[in-house]
């Protein structure tokens, strides 16, 4: 089983309302042996949709987990809890399967893992990791993102 971000096969958990869907063949077939467990880390933490868009202010990811800065919308609301609730979420039921991957949507302050948004709301990609991705790499898990998928895919083949 991997898990994978739900907006990723189309659904509309997107802060906007929208999704990613991603229709990569292999994506499809995996889907169809039905190894994929979709997620939101988001919307598992308690958040709406459509919602304001957030992003991690001065750090990312890992830095959230240690307690070092903040996921703040673009109202300046913190919304630092729910990120953290979703992200233990997603752990939990990874533990509960024995989930060893994961395909997160790569951007996002939640499910990001090579790079995130630098934090003041314009557009500029930085390096670095969502929340959940930091967590479920914090916990031996690996994250793939639809990005680097060939590298997941030929993992499998092996
Ligand atoms: S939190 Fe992850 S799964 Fe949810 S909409 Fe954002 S990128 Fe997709």
């Amino acid at each position: 089983m991997i898990l994978i971000s739900g907006c990723l096969l189309g659904a509309n958990t997107r802060y906007d309302g929208e999704n990613n869907r991603f229709s990569h063949p292999r994506l499809m077939s995996l889907l169809a042996q039905g190894q994929l467990l979709p997620v939101c880390p988001e919307v598992a933490g308690g958040l709406e949709t459509p919602r304001l868009p957030a992003e991690i202010i001065r750090g990312d990811g890992k830095d959230v987990l240690a307690g070092k800065c903040s996921v703040v919308d673009n109202a300046g609301v913190d919304v630092t809890e729910k990120f953290l609730a979703g992200a233990e979420i997603a752990l939990s039921v990874a533990k509960l399967l024995k989930i060893k991957a994961a395909i997160l949507k790569d951007g996002s302050p939640s499910c990001g893992s090579t790079y995130i948004y630098d934090g003041t709301f314009s557009d500029k990609e930085v390096k670095g990791c969502g929340v959940t991705a930091a967590l479920l790499e914090e916990n031996g898990i690996e994250v793939y993102s639809e990005n680097n998928l060939e590298q997941l895919i030929a993992k499998l083949q092996d």
